[in-house]
């Protein structure tokens, strides 16, 4: 059976692009799939130490998955520092993952800024302990937002990287399974991983500049709409949400070098389940006062009750504390006979 794993970081409020493009899938995963959901905080103080209300913010996360649909239950559900082998199989990653791989990373570049020399070790590390979060359940499928594409790479190639040079180790433990890389036969312990990056809007973009990503850490808080925004502040968000002056097209492609237009109507596409080409054949020719209106209202609408439940968990916070407690030691148990197999793969004496 496949296993789905992925993070989100507790850096800030959630979003409608963590929405789209990450929690929305989780929710549809579960049905068919073993699932593990985790609130990274160890990522979370990669670009920022520190942090007002972290404890808070995971909690918060947490409370997201929950209220957007997840089964704590069925599937797992913890933060990421209550399972120590995640850290610890990125230290292994570190050793395997190259410098070079990690100085091409866009989001490190994004992040770091001007002044990269000063940027946090963590932060260029990132992507190793983003591989190590999904290897070390050898996990196969990964849904996240297009942004994650290159990191998922990266996974795949610390996940080939490992098996090709412990080949001989890992065939000698009995543990790896038999896989092939490029045209060649090897003997692998990690499976490469596959991204579920799909959708109408696999990358929502800000809704104060078109062509920078929505995000959590993004000091405009204009440029987001929030899972916990109310009602009147979303539909202020759509109304000062940055546009053209011209009517909608009517095909996909007049959507091109329009990118605030584009995002618009991608999200609208998300929110209502349909295809971009759909949401122009309804709206083609009108102007953005006739839209964004009809766009706040299907945001409204879609978020409202994902909002309603996420207040009431976060007003008692021994249930959410408990769900991660227990998903924290479901977890562990799994990641800690994986870390076992790779301490004998690299010949750790224990
Ligand atoms: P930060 O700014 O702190 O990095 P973030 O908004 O990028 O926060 P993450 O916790 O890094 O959020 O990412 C969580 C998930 O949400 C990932 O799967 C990521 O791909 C997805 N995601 C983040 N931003 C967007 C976006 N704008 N559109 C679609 N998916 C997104
Ligand atoms: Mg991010």
């Amino acid at each position: 059976q496949p296993l789905v794993f992925s993070g989100v970081q507790p850096t800030g409020n959630l979003h409608l692009g963590n929405y789209l493009g990450a929690i929305r899938k989780f929710v549809a995963l579960q049905e068919n799939n073993d699932c593990i959901y985790c609130v990274v905080d160890l990522h979370a103080i990669t670009a920022q130490l520190v942090h007002e209300d972290l404890k808070g913010q995971i909690r918060s996360i947490a409370a997201a998955f929950i209220a957007s649909g997840i089964d704590p239950v069925k599937h797992i559900v913890f933060n990421q520092s209550a399972v120590p082998q995640h850290a610890e199989l990125a230290w292994v990653f570190n050793c395997v993952a190259r410098i070079g791989w990690m100085n091409r990373m866009t989001q490190f570049k994004d992040k770091a800024g001007k002044d990269r020399e000063n940027a946090s070790l963590g932060l260029l590390a990132y992507p190793s302990l983003m591989a190590a979060d999904i290897l070390v359940y050898r996990a196969t499928h990964v849904p996240v937002g297009d942004d994650q594409k290159q990191h998922l790479e990266l996974a795949r190639d610390i996940a080939q990287k490992f098996n090709i040079d412990y080949q001989d180790k890992i065939r000698a433990t009995g543990q790896g399974v038999d896989m092939v890389v490029g045209e060649e036969p090897i003997h692998g312990y990690f499976p490469l991983v596959e991204p579920l990056i799909d959708g109408p809007a696999p990358r929502v973009m800000s809704l104060r500049d078109g062509t920078k990503k929505m995000s959590k850490s993004d000091p405009s808080d204009l440029s987001r709409i929030n899972l916990m925004d109310d009602q009147d502040t979303i539909l202020k968000k759509i109304r000062k949400a940055k546009t053209d002056p011209d009517a909608l097209p009517s095909e996909t492609e007049g959507l091109a070098g329009r990118p605030e237009a584009d995002n618009l109507v991608g999200i609208f596409a998300a929110l209502s389940d349909k295809s971009k080409a759909d949401v122009l054949k309804e709206f083609g020719g009108r102007q953005f006062s006739e839209f964004k209106p009809a766009l706040a209202d299907l945001a409204v609408e879609v978020l409202a009750p994902i909002n309603g439940e996420m207040r009431r968990l976060m007003d008692d916070t021994s249930h959410i504390d408990a769900i991660l407690r227990d998903g924290g030691e479901r977890a562990g148990a799994r990641a800690e006979k994986v870390m076992n197999d790779v301490r004998d793969i690299i010949g750790f004496l224990r």
